[in-house]
């Protein structure tokens, strides 16, 4: 999702279609476990809903490769065959998918009215599930080997890497948790971090520190990831941040542990939100305005598993069943 335009000039681009806009029961931002789920149930309580599916089609499962910890597939499941499974299921049953990004919103009028890559649409009720997006490095290698020994999520691939040594990228509690999780498959883990100073909480950092499976490379970055040629992780090429001083490190996996950036900007002024842009729910999925729900990673910073987030993306589908019903729709 981009950021949101103003209000005026939504409000300009929807007077022009106005008489022709249909009104949607729902709409469901993000294709993701969350918004998936949640077009299942909205879908199978025939309501229709329409998916954006935004510019990570698929969220962060379609980004990995096993997936062992999804109940109900006792030999794993890959990422994408989980996703689409999940979107065929709710196709079933009536659910409408158009990609594009959500670029604009007007929430402080029923029905709302969103901006979907140019073309305005009118919705009962809205649910959230535009998920968090795993910040990279930004290297044309990393990007090359992510599902290849680069990965964002130590849950999901850290068992591929039994008795390898492999890198953890970050300062802060993400970075030491996944560190310390890591080390239940690697032999070693060496975390590379940019400074010599964490952001990491003292509880954490030290509990990190007390591991010894955990070697500590500060001041360095790493600038690129080998070997693009053989479509796997065989190295690092790092570079220490004090005097520039480059070097090769042999290794079988980079993990980012750099943080997450949820995909909230486009609601910015007209839902409250943490200070990293997690929109803040009550009871699990409302937001502060009636008919928007928010569920899956965009609202929780705690747990992110893809169980969790089908979870919460069931919870605001039957709450906008629940909204509907009570508005006579
Ligand atoms: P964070 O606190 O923002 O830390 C991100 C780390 O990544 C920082 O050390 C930062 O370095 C580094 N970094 C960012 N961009 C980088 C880049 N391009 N290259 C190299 N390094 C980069 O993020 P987080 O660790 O995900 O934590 C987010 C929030 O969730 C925090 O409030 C945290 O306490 C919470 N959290 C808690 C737990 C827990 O308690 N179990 C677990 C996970 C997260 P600099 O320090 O140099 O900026």
């Amino acid at each position: 999702m981009r950021d949101g335009r103003s209000h005026r000039s939504l409000w300009f681009c929807i007077g022009k279609d106005e008489e022709h806009m249909e009104t949607r029961n729902v709409v469901i931002i993000g294709s993701g476990c969350s918004g998936l789920t949640a077009a299942l149930y909205t879908a199978r309580a025939g309501l229709q809903p329409l998916v954006v599916e935004g510019h990570e089609s698929g969220g962060q499962l379609s980004l990995t490769t096993l997936v062992e910890n999804f109940p109900g597939f006792p030999e794993g499941i890959m990422g994408p065959q989980l996703i689409d499974n999940i979107r065929q299921q709710a196709s079933k049953f009536g659910a409408e998918f158009r990609s594009g990004d959500v670029t604009a919103a007007v929430l402080n009028q029923r029905p709302f009215r969103l901006m979907i890559d140019g073309e305005a649409v009118e919705t009962r009720t809205l649910i959230i599930a535009s998920g968090a997006s795993a910040r990279w490095l930004g290297l044309p290698s990393e990007k090359a080997l992510i599902g290849h020994g680069v990965s964002s999520c130590a849950t999901c691939d850290g068992f591929f890497f039994r008795n390898r040594d492999i890198i953890v990228v970050g300062g802060g509690d993400s970075a030491m948790e996944e560190a310390i999780f890591l080390t239940r498959f690697a032999s070693t883990v060496t975390l590379v971090h940019r400074r010599d100073e964490f952001r990491a909480s003292k509880i954490m950092l030290d509990r990190a520190k007390e591991n010894p499976k955990i070697k500590w490379l500060t001041n360095a970055v790493i600038e690129e990831i080998l070997d693009v040629s053989k479509s796997e992780v065989t190295g690092v090429r790092l570079k220490d941040t004090r005097d520039g001083r480059r070097w090769e490190m042999p290794i079988a996996a980079v993990f980012l542990g750099i943080g997450h950036v949820p995909n909230s900007a486009v609601f910015q002024n007209m839902l409250d939100m943490d200070e990293d842009g997690y929109i803040h729910t009550k009871d699990y999925v409302f937001t502060k305005v009636p008919g928007v729900y928010a569920c899956g990673d965009v609202q929780d910073r705690r747990y992110r598993q893809a169980i969790t987030a089908a979870g919460t993306g069931c919870m605001a589908a039957i709450e906008v069943e629940r909204f509907l019903e009570a508005e006579g729709h």
